[in-house]
């Protein structure tokens, strides 16, 4: 079974996040754990939303356009 889950940027629904290293403020051992990602696009630490699979991201990105 493959993991076909998708972390986005939960400010600009950007799939450009990666775990925060340590050079960047992250605590050893400990940023994956926490879950805090740094999103390349806003340049911010960001708490990852996970989506189960494409469909499921391609839907919030959708509802992400409709907002204000
Ligand atoms: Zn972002």
């Amino acid at each position: 079974m493959s993991d076909r889950r998708i972390r986005a940027c939960p400010r600009c629904g950007s799939l450009r996040i990666r775990a925060f290293s340590l050079r960047e403020g992250g605590v050893p051992g400990a940023s994956e754990m926490s879950g805090m990602y740094y999103c390349e696009r806003c340049k911010k630490k960001a708490m990852p939303i996970i989506f189960d699979d494409e469909k499921e991201y391609k839907k919030f990105i959708k509802q992400m356009r409709k907002a204000p």
